[in-house]
């Protein structure tokens, strides 16, 4: 897989819901903050998450879904609107501008622009 594509690349998320069981207490970095979440019902994001939360509860309910985390204000979105903005991700970049906002209401977490922020971060390696 090329670099460019890997960027763009969709990312799965997973919604699962048990009936007989609480879900365990997760790592907060294991599941997605401002999703529906109960003693019941979680979004996570890791395969293997998904998987051991089916081997204490083979009978659960689960879906995949895409998401994606707008890049600018950290809100996650799931399905199409996941993929509609994957799609303006993949055309800006073609473009080489930054990715357009999400909505009305984004509004970038950072005031500085990415290539300032990417020297304030040096020499850490950027999260991936
Ligand atoms: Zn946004």
């Amino acid at each position: 897989m090329s670099k460019k594509y890997a960027l763009t690349a969709p990312y799965y998320v997973y919604r699962i819901a048990f009936r007989s069981h609480d879900i365990p207490k997760l790592r907060a970095s294991h599941w997605i903050p401002c999703f529906p979440h109960s003693a019941r019902e979680i979004w996570v994001k890791q395969r293997q998450i998904r998987d051991l939360l089916l081997a204490i509860e083979p009978g659960a309910q689960w879906e995949k879904h895409e998401a994606r985390m707008c890049p600018r204000c950290h809100r996650w979105v799931v399905g199409i609107q996941a993929q509609m903005m994957r799609d303006r991700e993949q055309r800006a970049r073609l473009k080489g501008e930054a990715s357009p906002p999400c909505s009305d209401y984004c509004e970038a977490r950072s005031g500085l622009p990415l290539k300032n922020l990417r020297r304030w971060l040096a020499p850490k390696a950027p999260e991936s």
